[in-house]
């Protein structure tokens, strides 16, 4: 399931071929993609258009094009581009140098949505908080978004509008370089630990980036290789990088969710545990 590396890595590889372009053609195959559009009407509108832009933001694709629409694609699960013809190929959109660009996904739950600007705007920002690498995500705005809440910290990170386009192995990640566990109370973190997190939630993300995102072997983004690097998302039973304690898996809203037992304890500096947290000790 792509997050914000593997977005950003398939936004590098659009912008490369598109920005300038103008689409030649457009076909899409799939209602679902499209709804509650026709395919057919929103093919209609992005042929002839040129490309301004391919921007990113949280986990959204933002095509922006020179007649002033903007194409958002959410690649959900499985969705993701293809330079080559692909299997479950859903669109393909052919540019003016002759560069066919096919979108591809198994699962189905991928959208496009062609928007006025404002729209689009609109639509992200009900969704999603700052962008997690830029300047507005301080420590103060995520202490304040964390504020009075009960839910575990990895749960409380996976809302879109605490943290743009994290998702379940990069949470695990940051909370890992943060030395907190995923299970303790969002709202009793203390504020050395929200900026903490702050910064591993960056570190996580950054590093995902500059490693193309993480090839999980179901060919969706092939050529990343972030899964060499995981320290603790996937790596159960294996020796935490920083103290070697075996790393153990839970579940954390819903969601499985790994961490070192040493590293991450249960209980920050100076509490008590809560009867939660005194379960999973
Ligand atoms: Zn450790």
């Amino acid at each position: 399931m792509p997050e914000l590396p593997e977005v950003d890595t398939e936004r590098g590889r659009l912008a490369a071929r598109m920005v300038g372009r103008r689409i030649a053609s457009a076909a899409i195959d799939d209602p679902r993609l499209t709804r509650p559009e026709e395919p057919a009407w929103i093919a209609a509108r992005l042929a002839g258009e040129r490309v301004e832009a391919v921007e990113r933001r949280g986990k959204y694709l933002v095509v922006r094009l020179e007649g002033g629409q903007v194409l958002l694609v959410h690649l959900r699960m499985t969705g993701g581009f293809r330079y080559e013809p692909a299997s479950h190929e859903r669109a393909v959109l052919e540019l003016d140098d002759g560069t066919r660009i096919a979108y591809r996904d198994l699962r189905r739950f991928g959208t496009w949505l062609l928007l006025d600007p404002e729209e689009a705007e609109a639509h992200l920002a009900i969704r999603l908080g700052p962008e997690p690498l830029g300047r507005r995500f301080t420590a103060a705005f995520l202490a304040e978004r964390l504020r009075g809440r009960r839910a575990p910290i990895k749960a409380a990170i996976l809302d879109q509008r605490t943290v743009a386009g994290l998702g379940n192995i990069y949470a695990d990640e940051s909370l890992w370089h943060a030395r907190i566990h995923p299970l303790r109370a969002a709202g009793e973190l203390s504020a050395e630990e929200v900026a903490q997190l702050r910064d591993g939630i960056r570190r996580a993300l950054r590093l995902g980036i500059r490693r193309q995102g993480a090839d999980l072997g179901d060919g969706a983004y092939a050529g990343g290789r972030m899964q060499h690097e995981f320290r603790v998302y996937g790596r159960t039973g294996e020796p935490c990088d920083r103290c070697g304690t075996p790393i153990e898996k839970t579940r954390a809203g819903g969601r499985g969710t790994c961490y070192c037992p040493t590293c991450q304890p249960a209980v920050g500096a100076g509490q008590s545990p809560t009867p939660t947290q005194r379960r999973t000790v």
